[in-house]
């Protein structure tokens, strides 16, 4: 390998499968049989034209999704999507919007939603200080609703729902972003899913929007046209310019995922091995670390916790990035540490940082 590389456990963008980079690095300068680079040719070219519906295809194998659902490549990330999705499905319906609140993404998607039109809050996790999702009797969606949204993985706190919520009485609106192709979904339940590309899916640029067609008919006349879901569907994510090398780099992803993993069960069952890593030195730990979610909550992707003694954070992140891994500094809202652990981090960069977790705990533990 030409560039040494550390255990990157950043929050987002995450790392991305070495293959992927290497074959991205392969045909950087021209991609087989063009005499161009991806980051040049035209989006209306046949060959992007097949990276794009293999993208689609990809997708659709990896989570099973049924036929009447269309894949969509856009712009501006998962937080123009707080906007595009009541803009579209709450906006002149006269009805109100239920929004589940476990953590700093879904509150923003809340902050959003009110410029559109009426929302309820049908879950507020602020109460237990955002440490846990909502449970399966807890959640008790309006039929009447326009909506019911909810954050998959809030990444911030590092919670993860654990349950599949049921298809809601109304359409189910689901933030993926940070857990998106981590495990196998029950793709029907969802009327629309999205999720920006860069925790597991690609690099940042791409937003991946699924969107049952029956939900385009409901987007009001009228909208931006770059805001209309109804236009990216009519025109297959090309009304205009599209990131056509972070879509390339969500095909190699997905190949990957097909490929080398081997799909979403195995994929899972990876990541699951992995956090159980870390949760298992945390839990024996005796309280020199303690995690943040609680247990049924907690998150396979973002694996936040403290320190019983604070003051040892910064040293804990220091040493850690002397031996490679970088990043585990938590989010200034939460404090203590998150490790990242997205589809793309290596059973052995897990294992490095339970190691390392050992050996800290060893030195400065009672
Ligand atoms: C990172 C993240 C976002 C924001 O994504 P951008 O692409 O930066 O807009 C939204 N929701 C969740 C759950 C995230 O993890």
């Amino acid at each position: 390998m030409k560039a040494s590389r550390v255990y990157n456990f950043s929050a987002g963008p995450g790392m991305l499968p070495l293959p992927v980079l290497q074959r991205a690095e392969g045909e950087l300068l021209g991609l087989p049989g063009m005499g161009m680079s991806v980051l040049e040719i035209s989006h209306r070219s046949e060959p992007f034209e097949r990276i794009l519906s293999s993208a689609q295809n990809n997708l659709r194998a990896l989570l099973d999704l049924p036929p009447d659902y269309r894949i969509l490549f856009l712009q501006g990330g998962a937080t123009l999507q707080f906007s595009m999705v009541p803009m579209n499905l709450l906006r002149g319906t006269g009805k109100r919007a239920d929004y589940v609140v476990a953590g700093t993404w879904g509150e923003k998607a809340v902050t959003e939603a009110h410029r559109e039109g009426e929302v309820r809050v049908l879950w507020d996790g602020e109460t237990d200080e955002f440490t846990r999702m909502p449970r399966r009797d807890e959640w008790q969606p309006d039929p009447e609703a326009a909506y019911v949204h909810i954050t998959s993985n809030e990444t911030i706190q590092g919670l993860q729902l654990q349950w599949d919520p049921d298809a809601a009485p109304a359409p189910l609106v689901c933030d993926m972003s940070s857990d998106f192709l981590s495990r196998p979904i029950a793709a029907e339940s969802y009327s629309l899913i999205y999720a920006g590309a860069q925790k597991n899916a690609g690099p940042a640029g791409v937003t991946v929007v699924i969107v049952r067609e029956e939900l385009l008919e409901r987007v009001p006349a009228g909208l931006h046209t770059m805001l209309d879901y109804g236009v990216h569907a009519a025109k297959d994510s090309m009304h205009n310019t599209p990131p056509v090398f972070s879509i390339y780099m969500v095909h190699l992803v997905t190949e990957w995922l097909l490929q080398e993993i081997g799909g979403l069960r195995k994929m899972a069952a990876i990541n699951a091995e992995k956090a159980a890593l870390l949760y298992r030195v945390i839990d024996e730990s005796d309280g020199f670390y303690s995690g943040h979610a609680q247990p049924d909550s907690r998150s396979r992707m973002n694996v936040t916790w403290r320190m019983a003694d604070s003051n040892l954070g910064p040293l804990f992140v220091e040493q850690a990035r002397a031996r490679g891994m970088h990043n585990l500094k938590g989010h200034r809202s939460v404090g203590g540490l998150r490790a990242s652990i997205y589809n793309a981090m290596p059973l052995a960069g897990v294992r490095a940082l339970r190691d390392f977790m050992l050996e800290f705990q060893g030195e400065h533990g009672p």
